[in-house]
């Protein structure tokens, strides 16, 4: 569904993405390891548009959208959750949510989406009045997936979902991350830092070093895989 063929990213002089390829198939959940500044945001900066990649090209759907800008990648159905969350602070959670929407126009079935995000994050429905900045951390996050639902994406991209946040609430947000792919079958590509709870979680995996991918498998492999066990997992 969407395939990321060798690409190379570069800020200025420095090459961030070093021949990156990765593939991801409809209804998997994939997920992305690395340590700090290994090239994880930049990969998916490189598929949403936002750091295009100087050479190689992405593919969605067999249509090339490598050098496309954002707004055309996110009318595509390829929807990121920023790292960070990133949510309006100064507008409602649910000023938030209609935000996701902005570029439908069926106000039955955003309705629906609505609905459907605050039975998946019921806390959202109790804080729907309230301000974005006044919400935990745990609740942003929720509120930042729930924006990005709202645009009824194909491919959900996820920037370390997990970063900042009590083991609890993970766990929380990790399953909601499943029923999300299951219930409406949407694609999943998550970067993760916090490699076991990813790995755990995912179909297949890839690990990148320095801006190169350095394994693929499948993300139990990964789990029992001792390069892996020693670097990302501490053990
Ligand atoms: P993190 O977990 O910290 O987000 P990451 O794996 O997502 O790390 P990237 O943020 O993609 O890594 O960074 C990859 C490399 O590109 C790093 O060396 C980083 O310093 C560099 N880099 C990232 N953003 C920029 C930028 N805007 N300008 C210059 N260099 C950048």
């Amino acid at each position: 569904m969407l395939k990321i063929n060798n690409i190379q990213t570069f800020y200025g002089n420095i090459q961030a993405l070093k021949d990156v390829s990765i593939e991801i198939n409809e209804g998997e959940i994939v997920t992305l390891i690395g340590a700090n500044g290994a090239g994880k945001t930049t990969t998916l900066m490189s598929i949403c548009g936002i750091e295009p990649p100087r050479n190689g090209e992405i593919i969605f759907d067999g249509d090339p959208i490598t050098g496309l800008p954002p707004e055309k990648i996110v009318q595509k159905g390829i929807i990121q959750v920023p790292e960070g969350r990133r949510i309006f602070p100064d507008m409602t959670v649910l000023e938030n949510l209609e935000m996701g929407a902005f570029l439908r126009t069926n106000k039955q079935l955003i309705q629906q989406d609505l609905n459907y995000v605050m039975t998946l994050f019921p806390i959202l429905e109790k804080r729907k009045t309230q301000l974005g900045g006044t919400l935990s951390g745990g609740e942003q996050q929720m509120l930042a997936i729930s924006r990005a639902l709202m645009a009824r994406p194909r491919v959900l991209l996820l920037d370390e979902p997990s970063l900042g946040l009590a083991p609890l609430i993970i766990k929380q947000i990790f399953e909601i991350i499943k029923q999300i792919n299951k219930e409406s079958n949407t694609t999943i590509f998550l970067v993760e830092q916090n490699a076991n709870q990813a790995l755990k979680l995912a179909d297949r995996g890839y690990v990148m070093e320095n801006g190169r991918i350095t394994l693929v498998d499948s993300a139990d492999s990964l789990l029992e895989n001792d390069d892996v066990r020693k670097a990302y997992l501490g053990m």
